[in-house]
């Protein structure tokens, strides 16, 4: 008799339980809010990448209840077959027009957006330059895309400039791609530098800019706004999952290649298209960040404070320059043990350990939203300390 095919993954997970790297869900039993209850315990909640509390805005709350009761709450179809309602058109006319573009397409995330997206517009005979912290899904796009992939180390122009000399004559399409804000360490690219660099040698320039939308740029508009390169990168992704509050992914650039992606993008031809409502949910948060631009000062003040605060306590906080701020601690077992034992004193900071992050470099991850309070981001500074000095952290 053969044994069980699925022996090994149970084996697999009985060694991950063994080196203390298993992690179980929490369950978030309220609404994503700053203190919420996970797993039957209230905690300052500093896991979400709700950054501007939008996951509960009335308004947005509003709009989607009125578009499931005018719309029904499933849209029934791919986008290209009978998938596209009046809703999704509207939102992607309400991101063009807030981004300063031509056109934009959304997908069903960021990831799909980011994946099927670079497969789609590019092939075995092309050539990817990639910064080597770049998102899981920008790495799956440029796969599926079987193009050649380039890697330079983190955010070094130099370094990617190198590259591109030494593949000056292949004579394919050439895509420089990176993430705005590094969703691991809270950098934002070199964005001004590569986009000289892509104009130079003739590249593709193309931004993930999930964790900078709603965040960086005026009224939340992205990398781009924030270092005033308005029509020097061809293909801007952005998500309609974290600061905008719902789900979703988009990408920006000229009308022309947005219709090629209807045509060629595979989650866009093979994946049905949002629920109206969460379209209606999208649209009212582009109207709160034009709105409510209170909203992202408040962000901004927060991470001022809460970043000071770790940097005091003597934290390694590596290179973030955004909301999202690492506590790197190194061992992904500490880490985890780091984040069991905030969790139990009442701080919910996730840990991360390989292979999200790189071997030797786990951490826990803690972002600050408009919406915590001060007591409440002292309280969780205090509780961080208390538990740090416990572990030998510092
Ligand atoms: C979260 C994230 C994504 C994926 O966005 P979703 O809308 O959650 O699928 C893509 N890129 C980066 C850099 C991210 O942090």
């Amino acid at each position: 008799m053969p044994g069980a095919p699925l022996q090994y993954l149970t084996d697999e997970l009985n060694k991950l339980r063994e080196q203390k790297l298993y992690q179980k869900l929490r369950i978030l039993e309220t609404e994503q809010r700053p203190v919420a209850r996970f797993d039957g315990r209230e905690v300052i909640n500093l896991s979400s990448n709700n950054y501007l509390g939008l996951t509960t805005h009335p308004k947005l709350k509003q709009r989607a209840l009125e578009a499931i009761e005018k719309w029904g709450v499933g849209s029934g179809a791919v986008r290209t077959i009978a998938g596209t309602m009046t809703l999704h058109m509207a939102l992607e006319e309400k991101i063009a027009k807030f981004k300063h573009v031509e056109a934009s397409v959304v997908f069903q995330s960021g990831f799909t957006a980011n994946a099927g997206t670079v497969q789609a517009i590019l092939g075995r005979e092309d050539v990817i330059i990639s910064d080597e912290l770049n998102h899981a899904s920008l790495i799956d796009g440029c796969r599926l895309s079987r193009a050649e992939i380039k890697v330079f180390p983190h955010k070094d122009v130099e370094a990617c400039e190198k590259i591109l000399k030494e593949i000056q004559n292949h004579s394919g399409h050439k895509l420089l791609i990176t993430d705005g804000v590094f969703s691991m360490d809270g950098d934002i690219a070199p964005l001004p530098g590569l986009v000289e660099l892509a104009e130079k040698y003739g590249c593709i320039m193309m931004i993930d800019d999930a964790h900078a939308s709603g965040v960086l740029g005026r009224n939340g508009r992205g990398t781009v706004d924030h270092y005033d390169l308005h029509g020097r990168v061809d293909i801007q992704v952005g998500t309609l999952s974290k600061a905008i509050g719902a789900l979703g992914g988009y990408v920006c650039s000229t009308r022309d290649a947005i219709e090629f992606l209807y045509h060629r993008a595979r989650p866009f031809l093979f994946s049905t298209s949002h629920p109206p409502s969460v379209a209606a949910t999208c649209i009212a948060a582009f109207e709160v960040l034009e709105e409510e631009p209170q909203l992202i000062e408040k962000l901004w003040a927060n991470t001022r404070f809460f970043k000071a605060g770790l940097k005091k306590l003597g934290f390694n906080t590596g290179m973030s320059e955004t909301p999202i701020t690492p506590v790197i601690v190194g061992d992904a077992a500490l880490a985890h043990e780091f984040s069991r034992q905030l969790f139990a004193e009442g701080v919910f900071a996730q840990s991360l350990g390989f292979p999200t992050v790189p071997h030797g470099k786990a951490r826990i991850r803690t972002i600050v939203t408009a919406t915590h309070t001060e007591a409440e981001m002292s309280q969780a500074l205090q509780i961080l300390e208390k538990v740090a000095k416990k572990l030998g952290i510092i």
